[in-house]
């Protein structure tokens, strides 16, 4: 199922100010509330379609990767967070939407209860070499993450009566004001242990290596960050933190990456430079044999369509840049000197660049 671009859901341009998002998406949040729109199916969907572009677009760092990547960028369909959100997400959402958790009395019921504790992200690193940028590739890693110990069970907090917030009467020069806050006893989850195995902590957590299987999209670059919900950190009476991924690239021995090209330096020697040879080259899928036509001049660019990275964001791939260096021999026999030395009055040995010759910044332009 093609997703909806984020931009488009929310009806704003690309160039939409963090403001303009967020009335967009209070407008459409309004519009298509479950309590407005009850046993609505299509409501509900457009809902949570509103709030997932609002949660990629009102965060600086996921817009500009989505602006960068796309849905893939954001690990949209490699099986990372695919399923989009659940409601308790979109809830714990509006707090910062509709002002300190005052949506439920917006529509005028509910009551609170609806704001959801998030557990915290887990972060970890994951090496990548050039073949499995380019291929993508499955990964299994290890993580320690905390979970709810088996066989630990809650009660409601007293302190808060399980709403997870106290209310505080507070003097000020405008007369009495009520705040509230997140409750230290249970930390906002309204729950606190009861009964606990000994090995869990106090707030009934254990932590657990746990073997994780991620499938990387091909096309990832350094630095990406790709996110796994729900397999970050459990917390009780709330929802577990993501499993964020950190791509690094392993530099490549011999090829070069340039977005989703890459670059090979080949160096011939100059008789093959002169009379053509067949060389063979190392590419991202094992090594291939090229052709050098006779009279190949140093500097030459070949293309190897199609051997690049493949695309983030498609099924298209980047090229193979070969750029030919013409190797000049550095220490010579007595019989190879002997040989040039006969050459080098030969009319056919003298440079001559011709119009047909472009200069190096010529072919640069020309290539990218
Ligand atoms: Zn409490």
């Amino acid at each position: 199922m093609a997703k909806r671009d984020y931009y488009e859901v929310l009806g704003v341009s690309k160039s939409a100010t963090a403001e303009e998002i967020k009335k967009a998406y209070r407008k459409l949040a309004i519009q298509y509330h479950p309590d407005k729109n009850p046993d609505n199916p299509e409501a509900e969907e457009k809902f949570k379609e509103a709030a997932e572009a609002y949660e990629v677009l009102s965060n600086p760092e996921k817009r500009q990767r989505y602006d960068q990547f796309g849905h893939q960028g954001l690990g949209g369909n490699g099986g990372f967070g695919g399923g989009g959100m659940n409601m308790e997400d979109i809830f714990a959402q509006f707090g910062d939407i509709f002002g300190g958790g005052g949506f439920s009395s917006f529509f005028g019921g509910g009551g609170g209860g609806r704001r959801t504790k998030k557990g915290t992200n887990l972060r970890v690193k994951l090496k990548l070499n050039l073949q499995e940028i380019s291929n993508g590739v499955e990964k299994k890693i290890k993580v320690k993450r905390h979970v709810v110990a088996p066989g630990v069970t809650f009660k409601s907090c007293s302190t808060c009566q399980g709403t997870g917030q106290v209310k505080k009467v507070v003097n000020t020069m405008l007369g009495q004001m009520v705040s509230a806050s997140t409750c230290a006893v249970c930390g906002g989850s309204g729950q606190i242990v009861d009964k606990k195995p000994a090995e869990a902590d106090s707030r009934g957590l254990i932590i657990k290596e746990e073997v994780i299987t991620i499938n990387i999209p091909g096309g990832v670059a350094e630095g990406m960050q790709l996110s796994m919900s729900g397999k970050g950190n459990e917390i009780p009476g709330g929802i577990p933190g993501d499993l964020l991924i950190v791509i690094e690239e392993i530099e490549d021995k011999t090829l070069q990456r340039d977005g989703n090209n890459v670059i090979y330096d080949l160096y011939i020697s100059f008789v093959d430079a002169a009379l053509g040879a067949s060389v063979e080259v190392p590419t991202i899928d094992g090594r291939v044999k090229i052709k050098i036509d006779p009279g190949t001049q140093s500097g030459k660019m070949l293309r190897l369509k199609g051997k690049g990275i493949k695309d983030i964001n498609g099924y298209s791939r980047g090229d193979q840049l070969i750029m030919v260096n013409v190797w000049t021999p550095t220490q010579l026999s007595k019989e190879e000197k002997q040989t040039l030395e006969a050459l080098r009055d030969s009319p056919n040995f003298k440079p001559d660049p011709g119009k047909s010759e472009k200069s190096f910044f010529d072919k640069m332009k020309e290539f990218f």
